[in-house]
């Protein structure tokens, strides 16, 4: 791995991050110099906490430049979600939904963040709790308040203002890999929350090895968190994390972190995490094409891919109507219970 943090000619307008968001250590050790389409894009190693991310990045403009473009792209396909993109979605959301369910009540306000499609809204909703979410695409977006009745409003993380302690809970799945500060989403989070209140957060996984190692990085993720570095952000904010687990397969990580039930919530800091940043690398420099060819994954993948999509044409057969697939994707959720 190369030492040098210096920017190549191509990244000539990018911003570099001198500081890591997380413990505040200014030093970097390059772990990757080109994105999955082998554009370049440079990725470094935090030596202080192992927080993984971009550098350097686009700046702020770029970003949001970057993301109206993708979206103008998916809008030509995808204006709002199709039958089968909604379907996924519910289901995931029905596993996302009974992970929540044990901290939620009916009632309770809850707020998800990147809400998408509105299918985890609406789970939550119909266990009577009283969710709501913010969407910065606004096809998704549009689509769950207008097509599902849901309290969405389309707007980007920037604009959020939200009011000291009036969540029990709040959600983060897939967003905060996105965001070029992270702890400051997760502390405005942590404000919002009443004492005693909930945030579930689930990211990629920074040492996942269950895709091909070039597959690893790409513009859009400009952070990347392994279990440790998720608890410690939410450390680092004031909250309180279980330990994080990952899913079945070690592709993503999630934690849930309690704000402390009694007291103020504590000033936002930035600490090491002395031994992370040797595990990330460790697993980084392990994992090689040929040794992910000598694992499960790139064989069971395609299999279990083909499998969600026989089962999935079985649904929609049935029916392609949202209302219809979100109770189907319910009723799972209601026979893991
Ligand atoms: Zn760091």
């Amino acid at each position: 791995m190369s030492r040098s943090t210096e920017s190549p000619s191509s990244f000539a307008d990018w911003q570099r991050i001198a500081t890591c968001d997380l413990c505040g250590s200014v030093d970097f050790e390059v772990v990757a110099d080109s994105d999955r389409d082998g554009k370049p894009l440079r990725t470094v190693l935090c030596e202080g906490c192992g927080f993984v991310f971009t550098n350097p990045r686009p700046t702020t403009q770029q970003i949001e430049e970057f993301y109206r473009r993708e979206y103008r792209v998916a809008y030509k396909g995808a204006w709002a979600p199709k039958p089968q993109h909604l379907w996924r979605s519910a289901l995931v959301a029905a596993e996302r939904c009974s992970r929540l369910r044990p901290f939620l009540r009916e009632g309770s306000r809850h707020l998800d963040l990147g809400s998408g499609g509105g299918e985890l809204l609406w789970m939550l909703r119909r266990l009577g709790v009283d969710a709501r979410g913010i969407e910065p695409n606004e096809g998704y977006g549009r689509f769950a308040a207008e097509s599902l009745l849901l309290p969405v409003e389309v707007m980007t993380f920037q604009d959020l203002r939200l009011e000291p302690q009036s969540l029990d809970s709040a959600s983060l799945f897939h967003v905060a890999e996105h965001l070029e500060h992270p702890l400051q989403a997760l502390r405005l989070l942590a404000e919002a929350l009443k004492p005693g209140g909930w945030l579930m957060v689930e990211v990629p996984h920074a040492e996942a090895t269950c895709v091909f190692p070039a597959s690893r990085w790409h513009l859009a993720h400009l952070v990347h968190f392994n279990g440790p570095a998720l608890e410690h952000a939410c450390r680092s904010v004031g909250l309180e994390p279980q330990p994080a687990w990952l899913s079945p397969d070690g592709g993503n990580v999630a934690v849930l972190a309690r704000r402390p039930a009694q007291g103020d919530l504590p000033a936002l800091q930035r600490q090491p995490l002395p031994g992370n940043a040797a595990k990330v690398r460790q697993t980084l420099e392990g994992h090689s094409v040929l040794s992910h060819l000598l694992t499960r994954h790139p064989y069971v993948r395609p299999v279990e891919r083909l499998l969600r999509r026989l089962r999935e044409r079985e649904q929609l057969a049935k029916t392609r109507e949202p209302m219809a697939l979100l109770e189907a994707a319910f009723a799972t959720l209601e026979r893991q219970v």
